[in-house]
């Protein structure tokens, strides 16, 4: 299988590379900065022309907004916009205008409701001190080094990785990769080569191909598994929540309370950070980074795993936005990275061509009996025990939705979706066009039963009933 993939290193490079790498991105800044004043200027010049009653014909021409159309214009006016241009790879400046005819082009396909998601504004212009430090390389002398500690860049030449490339190194010389493009970036004060890759994979297919895994997120642990995985979960299935950025909160706050004893920028006086300030940011910023790889790390362990052991994985589809949006769970919940998981499962188990389902948004996994099938009418979130009003089971409430998720995709061969085959579009755009189910199955066949033995007009009756609707 073709995939596209992308290898990435830290980088070690000189202090003469570094101002270099820094140049380089800098240019790329400069780059965006100047198509974005012409694009803006020659938009400008066509509403004023219009505002005068000049006949559509006579407008000043409008600009192409392409990567080829607005490197044309540049290689006309370099030599007078940017007479230094000769210092830094061509690619630079192709990378800044590349990015943006993209976020043009997503401007305006955001505008006229073909894309996806929330709404794209205009671009704006790169700040110098704020911008991410970030050039992108697709042509030219873009290599791996054989001796597999090195990384060769057009104009910077050959530039020592802080870790061994052998990964990718082996991959090419076996010529199961090639590179497409590399992307240098400025990340908590370490620059790091990103390589793009066309990648022929040839994944083993997962251990246990027959076997379907429920997989149930959560807060208190990180994931609940419809059944034990050694190595991955403790001995009822559930993957504990590591909580990285709860365990580093105590650090964090600690270098914030440095960096706010500084003389730090003010965007209202223009005031630039001091020296001192930057240290400390810089200090307080490798603990989030750290806290980030640290997340990574984890993910990718976890969903290798379940990609490499299971044929058929299920999740259920949550709505990851609309609970960041609860202030109370927001923080665990980012701390977690569901959509992440989500994400790294899609494609994991394409390569190994094994089967992701994802569960509709309102399949009540959690409220329905993993033994008889019985329904309850709610389930609050503090309730972490299950018990079935009809036969009596008692099971923790995660492992009960892993086990429904997992019956889920036994039941229907087709399963509510295949890999990468989710919901069906609604008008709403994050799927949001229903009411939670109140009872369904025998709960709701019981209903009448009950409310019958209770007087009319009683409110725990009345409320029951509101609730099913
Ligand atoms: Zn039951």
């Amino acid at each position: 299988m073709i995939v596209h993939q992308a290898y990435r290193f830290a980088l070690d490079p000189t202090p003469a590379q570094a101002r270099a790498l820094s140049t380089h991105c800098g240019a790329a800044r400069f780059a965006f900065n100047w198509g974005l004043a012409l694009v803006k200027a020659v938009m400008d010049q066509r509403e004023a022309e219009k505002s005068y009653g000049i006949a559509p014909a006579d407008l000043t021409p409008p600009l192409r907004w392409s990567l080829p159309a607005l490197r044309k214009v540049w290689n006309q006016v370099k030599d007078d916009v940017a007479p230094w241009w000769a210092e830094c790879s061509k690619e630079s400046y192709s990378s800044g205008l590349d990015s943006l005819a993209r976020a043009l082009n997503n401007w305006t396909t955001s505008r006229d409701g073909k894309r996806k998601g929330r709404a794209v504004r205009f671009p704006r212009f790169r700040s110098k001190r704020r911008a991410r430090r970030s050039c992108r390389f697709t042509t030219g002398g873009v290599r791996v080094e054989a001796d597999r500690r090195h990384i060769n860049l057009p104009k910077l030449g050959r530039i020592r990785t802080h870790e061994s490339t052998r990964k990718l190194a082996r991959r090419l010389e076996a010529g199961t990769a090639r590179v497409l493009s590399a992307t240098v970036r400025l990340e908590g004060g370490r620059w790091h080569c990103s390589f793009t890759c066309e990648v022929q994979r040839a994944d083993p297919p997962p251990a246990q191909p027959d076997v379907v895994i429920g997989v149930d997120l959560g807060i208190t642990h990180l994931a609940v598994l419809s059944r034990p995985l050694s190595g991955v979960t403790n001995a009822v299935g559930a993957v504990p929540n590591p909580k990285h950025f709860a365990r580093a909160s105590a650090a964090l706050r600690r270098k914030s309370r440095a960096v706010s004893r500084k003389h730090g920028p003010d965007s209202r006086t223009g005031a630039r950070p001091s020296k001192r300030w930057e240290r400390a940011d810089q200090r307080r910023n490798r603990i989030h980074h750290r806290v980030a790889n640290l997340r990574r790390d984890g993910l990718h362990k976890l969903t290798t795993a379940l990609a490499a052991g299971f044929g058929t994985i299920v999740i259920e589809n949550l709505n990851v936005a609309g609970m960041l949006s609860n202030r109370r769970l927001a923080r665990s919940i980012a701390d977690a990275g569901f959509a992440e998981i989500r994400r790294q499962l899609a494609y994991k188990t394409r390569w190994r061509g094994s089967r992701l389902v994802v569960a509709d948004r309102w399949f009540p996994s959690s409220r329905t009996c993993s033994d008889c099938g019985a329904a309850k009418a709610k389930l609050p979130l503090h309730i972490r025990v299950f018990r079935c009003d009809s036969c009596g089971l008692e099971i923790d409430r995660d492992l009960n939705a892993a086990r429904n998720l997992a019956a889920l995709a036994v039941s229907s061969t087709t399963g509510t979706g295949g890999t990468g085959d989710l919901e069906p579009p609604c008008s709403n755009g994050r799927g949001a066009d229903r009411k939670t189910r109140a009872l369904c199955g025998q709960a709701a066949v019981k209903r009448p039963d009950r409310s019958a033995d209770l007087p009319v007009g009683c409110p725990a009756g009345a409320s029951r009933i509101r609730s099913c609707r």
